[in-house]
């Protein structure tokens, strides 16, 4: 038996983790943060690591390493995605769990925050092993998560069908008379498993809606506006997808095999057709483009849809764009903020601009713990009235006390834990 996976080479510039407490602690001295609630939101609840061996196709066993971080639980059950990407570890997973934290109580919805994933790259694996690693993954981590205490949901690299495995092993656990009443374990299923239609698209679709909501407040015109887009997994293609649908003309998209451009337009649903499986690598429709400078690429909006630490003190001074979207959770550093505030460039931050994600995930799990079906239309006008009441917030937020956007969505959501802890107390 091999021993535990060795850790890949994969560059990481410093702590992600470093950069949410900067965060935090910018936030939490422009409110005044209750010094005792601070130093609980300042520390994660649960860090699990599991360490587990799956049996291969070719008949060998590997050892892999997977993470649960519960970061805060007091507005409700921990909620957040699963990563499967050879970067996870635990410093990265315990600021994904931080950001889900911020996310859920800006959106004002009843979830805390948490996060995990495996370290693993998964295109080395075939998908019968990537089935058994995702159900031994979910066996180890079975007693840590549950339909009313932990939810996980995709995030990069997984998707409806990791999601349909871990409900399937989930419920092979229970007690047969408690199996229906927990399909709500997990959220972004395939609709027929329990899914709700609007999950797939929900995370760009809020991105779109913010987008849209600055652009009017800042007089772009959404049609003809150009868009540039790092990331076309799920939540950089549809962005790309419902943007372009109300005029926007996407003129540039990165991913992990390569960049592509054309100042005319890409058409982002061929394009969607031709990444399937492959990446936007080699698409007919655009040309080659240096992946190094795609940070430079002129446009009204950059949507940064891959993975942390993109902008940053060695890239921020380079974009050429009024407003950063923030599709993906932390592209920005502290940094990075900092040049981007000196030069005047917006920031929609992630906490607020990619909540549609766990939002739709909210409204999949009451449909679930209802036993009710929502259509479309329900699903994104429900969506629509909560990402831009949050924006809203965010938006007179930073009016009010002159501080930048990723600063006021915090206070919004701080407040509102602040508000709990101070209600409730504090055991014993
Ligand atoms: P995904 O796996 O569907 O897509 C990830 C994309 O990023 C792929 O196109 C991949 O090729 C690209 N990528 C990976 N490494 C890259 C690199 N080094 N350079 C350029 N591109 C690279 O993942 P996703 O679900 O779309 O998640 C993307 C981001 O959005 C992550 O930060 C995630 O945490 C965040 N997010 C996702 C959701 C969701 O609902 N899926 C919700 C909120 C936030």
């Amino acid at each position: 038996m091999s021993g535990v996976m060795a850790r890949p080479a994969v560059a990481r510039r410093g702590s992600v983790y470093e950069d949410v407490r900067r965060q935090f602690d910018r936030a939490a001295d422009v409110m005044g943060l209750d010094p005792e609630v601070r130093k609980i939101l300042e520390t994660t609840t649960n860090e699990i690591v599991v360490h587990f061996p799956v049996k291969l196709d070719g008949g060998h066993i590997e050892s892999f390493t997977g993470y649960r971080v519960q970061h805060n639980n007091v507005l409700g059950p921990y909620k957040g995605g699963l990563r499967f990407h050879p970067a996870v570890d635990l410093d990265e997973v315990r600021a994904l769990a931080s950001w889900m934290t911020w996310k859920t109580a800006l959106a004002g919805i009843p979830f805390g925050g948490a996060k995990g994933g495996i370290q693993i790259d998964p295109s080395k694996y075939s998908k019968r092993e990537m089935e058994h690693i995702t159900r031994r993954f979910t066996f180890a981590l079975a007693g840590n998560i549950g339909p009313e205490y932990d939810i996980p949901a995709p995030d990069v690299n997984t998707n409806p069908q990791i999601m349909a495995w871990i409900l399937d092993t989930y419920l092979q656990m229970m007690p047969a008379q408690q199996r229906q009443s927990c399909t709500h374990v997990v959220t972004g299923k395939p609709v027929e498993a329990g899914g709700s239609v609007g999950r797939e698209k929900a995370t760009g679709q809020g991105v779109a809606y913010c987008v849209e909501a600055w652009a009017e407040d800042h007089e772009l015109e959404m049609d003809g506006a150009t868009i540039a887009v790092q990331g076309f997994g799920n939540v950089g293609s549809w962005a790309a997808r419902l943007l372009a649908a109300q005029g926007a003309r996407l003129v540039a998209v990165q991913d992990v095999t390569g960049a592509v451009a054309a100042p005319g337009g890409i058409d982002p649903e061929a394009l969607a057709a031709w990444a399937q499986g492959r990446g936007v690598a080699g698409f007919p429709g655009a040309r080659p483009t240096d992946p190094e400078t795609f940070l430079e690429t002129p446009c009204d909006v950059l949507i940064p849809a891959a993975l942390e630490k993109q902008i940053t003190r060695e890239t921020a001074g380079a974009l050429r764009c009024r407003l950063v979207a923030e599709g993906a959770n932390g592209p920005t550093d502290p940094d990075g903020d900092e040049i981007l505030r000196d030069r005047g460039i917006a920031v929609i931050p992630d906490i607020l601009c990619n909540a549609g994600g766990v939002i739709v995930s909210y409204f999949e799990w009451l449909q679930n713990k209802r036993g009710e079906f929502w259509d479309l239309e329900e699903v994104d006008r429900k969506l629509r009235r909560r990402m831009l009441g949050a924006y809203q917030k965010v938006s007179d937020t930073a009016r009010a006390r002159g501080v930048d956007w990723r600063t006021a969505a915090y206070v919004v959501a701080l407040q509102r834990l602040e508000t709990v802890y101070k209600e409730r107390g504090i055991f014993p």
